[in-house]
């Protein structure tokens, strides 16, 4: 088998052979004709479940964790950060062992798993701020529990999201920032001061800035505002076109640079699954055919239902950004929030490869994958 078409930062054509479902070569031809597009797989540092299976249910096993991976790489994410949101300390270890057996158990699992995202619960007890997250279990900022789980982990948590104003949060975040994890700073009802102190001690993300915040505040200042103006912030953003109206979206990526801009899909178990009323985290909710997730008969939102590739799509469709630009929100920044920036500089490189290969529609913005390639070896083809 073969496939042709253009790479996506350097706009150049090639051809891909394939021998029993691995790549053979990668070679440069003259010209392509058509719009199909090479580019690195998809990586998510925000996934809490996919296809029906949800890292935070106190049944999770590595096998669901090896399914809900195999699902991702069919809607062409690669990589991710399997994240596990604010529980008991029992239920935070049932998700982290899951995730770590996983790896152990499959080569090609751990190998798309990047680190473990810890979500909380050292986050606000706020309605609004908190989010979704179960109030019995938010709490302060505990070093030895963190270190418990970290243990558990095996070292694979690499993100955390909290809140800055908790007590102890500072010398808790320069701590984590010592170990070399990612401070993000998310859920949280900060003062202005408690983010500068945040971003002094080392904090380098927003996590879904916007979202998880208070419906109604203070105009200005307030923490979506300073967290924007911080350029230390990298921000990750849900572009479902549901959690952030389109002109949000346009005027934050215009405020933090395409450079700090990184999409997440923020999944729960319902993305990728049929339109219906679904029995979720407990209560009844609707999703719906453009993916948004509602607390049924409600206005409120119950979690994101995208595959990071319709986020890619509505950027370019809110942003007026290019196909490329898009596809480097989602491949070389997070690569670069992380310190992976190999992983997307070269997928071209025959044996090793990790790429996507799909359809472009420039009239609708339109994503068509055609291929997912991990480690040179095709794991999904049209
Ligand atoms: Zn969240």
């Amino acid at each position: 088998m073969k496939l042709i078409g253009h790479t996506i930062f350097e706009n150049t054509p090639i051809e891909i052979t394939f021998e029993s479902n691995r790549v053979q070569s990668i070679q440069k031809v003259a010209s392509a004709t058509n719009n199909t597009w090479i580019a690195p797989a998809l990586i998510d540092i925000q996934v809490n479940g996919f296809s029906g299976f949800d890292l935070n249910v106190v049944t999770v096993t590595a096998a669901d964790v090896c399914a809900m991976v195999r699902s991702l790489w069919q809607v062409g994410t690669g990589f991710l950060c399997p994240t596990v949101v604010t529980a008991s300390n029992e239920d935070t270890i049932t998700s982290l062992s899951a995730i770590v057996n996983a790896c152990k158990e499959d080569k090609a699992i751990d190998r798309s798993i990047l680190g473990i995202h810890l979500e909380g619960p050292y986050i606000s007890a706020e309605d609004g701020p908190r989010g979704a997250h179960p109030l019995g279990h938010v709490r302060e900022p505990d070093w030895d529990e963190f270190q418990r789980w970290q243990d558990i982990a095996e070292g694979m948590i690499r993100i955390v999201t909290l809140a800055p104003e908790k007590n102890g949060a500072i010398p808790f975040i320069e701590k984590l920032v010592t170990n070399g994890i990612v401070v993000a700073l998310g859920h949280t009802d900060a003062s202005v001061e408690d983010i500068h102190n945040a971003v002094s001690a080392g904090a380098k993300l927003s996590t879904h800035l916007g979202n998880g915040a208070h419906a109604l505040i203070q105009r200005h200042p307030n923490y979506i505002w300073e967290q924007l103006a911080a350029d230390e912030l990298w921000a990750s953003l849900i572009v479902d076109g549901h959690h952030l109206p389109p002109a949000v979206v346009k005027s934050m990526m215009r405020a933090k640079t395409l450079d700090r801009c990184i999409l997440i899909s923020d999944a729960t178990a319902l993305a990728g699954m049929p339109a219906g009323t679904y029995q979720f985290a407990g209560q009844s909710v609707e999703l719906t055919t453009d993916k948004c997730v509602r607390l049924t008969g409600t206005e409120y939102l119950a979690g994101s239902a995208i595959e990071l590739a319709r986020g890619v799509e509505n950027s370019v469709r809110f942003v007026g950004i290019s196909l490329a630009d898009a596809v480097s929100l989602a491949t070389r920044n997070p690569a670069r929030l992380l310190g992976l920036e190999e992983k997307v500089d070269t997928f071209t490189e025959s044996s090793t490869t990790d790429l996507i290969i799909f359809e472009w529609d420039d009239a609708t913005c339109e994503i068509d994958l055609i291929a997912t390639i991990l480690d040179g070896q095709l794991v999904y083809n049209s």
